[in-house]
């Protein structure tokens, strides 16, 4: 009778639910698991902490539709993998951490790294368990998965330890579990969708902020469709870009402040107001703004405003019923309102403000003038990757996104450190397409190690560090004698220099008129590369903010 491990048992049960990559870091004892994963045809990228490896897992499972796997070593490894759960959960992205634990015999002895593994990753997760016989592997991993792709997305975890990694049974004693299906879409009532279109029409001032659940649940063709149909203004929320094309006319990108306290009925579409969106409330809003609200989690519907109207259901689904009822319906909204001559004028306000810095040419160089370069030579099928303050915030406005699901970054949670991580996971997920991420010098600290994952792996990503010197900006010139303000980081640090010492190609530029040919060669380079851009210490959001903290 054949025998089975639970190590070779668990990557053929991650195997069988779809799961196609794992990230992590082995040792005790989770490298049997790493090497299983590999002889089954699951990806494994071995990477330098496990914080990047948490990242990379739920990045792939947004962008794969299937969660991907972190495989840690107990205590410190699932405890740096925490970060990837936080940053899962509050983002609504499906990952599966796989913590190795102590054996189980050693439980509460002081074993090596033992931890109470399950309680601290539960408050994080959807499902948190631990494997307790190695035949119930397939009935974990199937919860694990199911849990974290049905309904509104999370994380999930799973306690291995170590004499059920180890553990052998025979094959026949194997309890196999079903193949999780894709989720189940659910639909909104009729009486419902009826109306949120009734609510829509009667709108002055419409607004239909498209957020990530969109991306998620894959519903670019019916949003397409229904602002078409429509022609309601939008707002793409900063991952749910791209849902529509960013360039489209009837984006309200560039009047985005404006057009969120004018609008008086909002259509809520898989985005939260959360702190991102000022909560949905005075000043940044109308107090009066009536909300329509399409979310896949009941509980998500009237946080911070009550919702007019509920539409509880899968977003592609829901949307699809509202064009469906668009059918019989004559209405659309008009392009000559003053609506759409306000926001029409704000953007052009706006575009006309920030002008000067685009065409400044001066030494170092500012935000406006480097994303000028970067945007004209990002490619249209790009993945963009964003972290760092302004580097994150401006970048938004100025990198276009043409498709779906082709924006990460920092993220409801804020987390920055996401960037190398995201870059690994883009890059196996999608080998066909450029990856380009443009971090802040702060940002790239956090995870710059990964530069080595990238080079030995061989992935091509595009890195640009806009260089400011320092945690939303740096000083002149370090002071003599006293220590470094907190904020300051190394004023032209040669980050550049690191992804040459893994074999990759760095880039250092001062002027900003070399940038350009530094950014075509990189994406030339057939391997990683990394473009430092030396920014002014002081460089700013709006012209005005030049030297507010130069002193
Ligand atoms: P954003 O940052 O783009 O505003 P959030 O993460 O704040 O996005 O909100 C996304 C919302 O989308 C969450 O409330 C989540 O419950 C919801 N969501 C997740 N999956 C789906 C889905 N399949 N259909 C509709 N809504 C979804
Ligand atoms: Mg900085």
């Amino acid at each position: 009778m054949s025998k089975i491990n639970g190590a070779t048992l668990m990557a053929q049960s991650l195997k069988q639910q779809g799961v196609q990559y794992m990230f992590g870091i082995v040792g005790f004892p989770v490298g049997p698991i790493a090497e299983a994963a590999q002889k089954v045809g699951i990806r494994y990228i071995g990477m330098r902490n496990e914080q990047s490896a948490s990242y990379a897992a739920q990045a792939a499972g947004y962008l794969t539709g299937r969660p991907g796997a972190c495989l840690v070593v107990s205590g410190p490894g699932v405890v740096h993998g925490l970060a990837g759960l936080a940053n899962a959960q509050q983002n609504c992205w499906p990952m599966i951490l796989i913590g190795g634990a102590s054996a189980t015999h050693q439980n509460g002895m002081g074993a090596f790294q033992e931890e109470r593994q399950v309680q601290i990753a539960a408050p994080f997760c959807k499902f948190a368990h631990a494997v307790e016989h190695v035949h119930r592997i397939p009935f974990y991993v199937e919860m694990a998965v199911r849990n974290s792709i049905y309904g509104r997305p999370g994380a999930t975890y799973l306690d291995m330890p170590d004499d059920i990694i180890l553990g052998e049974i025979d094959e026949e004693k194997v309890h196999a579990a079903a193949t999780v299906a894709d989720p189940p879409r659910m639909q909104a009532m009729q009486e419902d969708v009826d109306k949120a279109l009734n609510a829509l029409e009667s709108a002055e001032r419409p607004l239909v902020i498209v957020g990530k659940g969109m991306g998620w649940s894959r519903a670019e063709d019916e949003v397409r469709a229904f602002i078409e149909r429509t022609q309601l203004p939008f707002l793409a929320s900063p991952m749910g870009k791209g849902v529509m094309d960013d360039s489209h006319p009837l984006s309200v990108g560039a009047a985005r402040s404006h057009a969120l306290q004018e609008a008086d009925v909002i259509f809520l579409m898989g985005a939260r107001l959360n702190w991102i969106m000022h909560f949905g409330l005075p000043p940044r809003f109308n107090k009066k703004v009536r909300i329509v609200q399409l979310d896949i989690a009941p509980e998500a519907i009237s946080q911070n405003v009550p919702a007019e109207v509920a539409l509880v259901g899968d977003g592609k689904a829901v949307v699809g019923q509202l064009n469906k009822a668009l059918e019989s319906r004559q209405w659309f909204y008009p392009k000559d309102t003053p609506w759409h001559a306000a926001i029409a004028q704000k953007s052009a306000a706006n575009a006309k403000q920030i002008q000067p810095m685009i065409d400044d040419n001066s030494t170092p160089t500012n935000y406006y003038r480097a994303f000028k370069d970067i945007s004209a030579w990002l490619p249209e099928n790009a993945v963009i990757i964003g972290e760092g303050a302004n580097t994150m915030d401006i970048g938004r406005t100025q990198m276009p996104n043409r498709n779906a699901r082709l924006r990460l970054d920092a993220g409801s949670y804020g987390t920055m450190g996401i960037g190398m991580g995201f870059c690994v996971a883009a890059a196996v997920v999608h080998p066909d397409r450029p990856i380009v991420s443009v971090s802040g010098d702060s940002a790239i600290g956090f995870s710059g190690m990964e530069m080595e994952t990238v080079c030995r792996h061989r992935l091509p990503v595009k890195i640009v560090v806009l260089n400011n010197g320092g945690i939303g900006g740096g000083i002149a010139e370090f002071p003599k004698n006293e220590p470094p303000p907190p904020r300051v980081l190394t004023i032209g640090a040669r980050y550049d220099k690191m992804m040459e010492a893994f074999g990759g190609k760095g880039f250092y530029i001062e002027d900003p008129k070399d940038l350009r040919a530094a950014l075509d060669a990189a994406m030339a380079f057939d391997g990683p590369a990394l473009v430092n851009v030396r920014l002014h210490h002081a460089a700013g959001r709006k012209p005005q903010q030049f030297g507010w903290h130069t002193s």
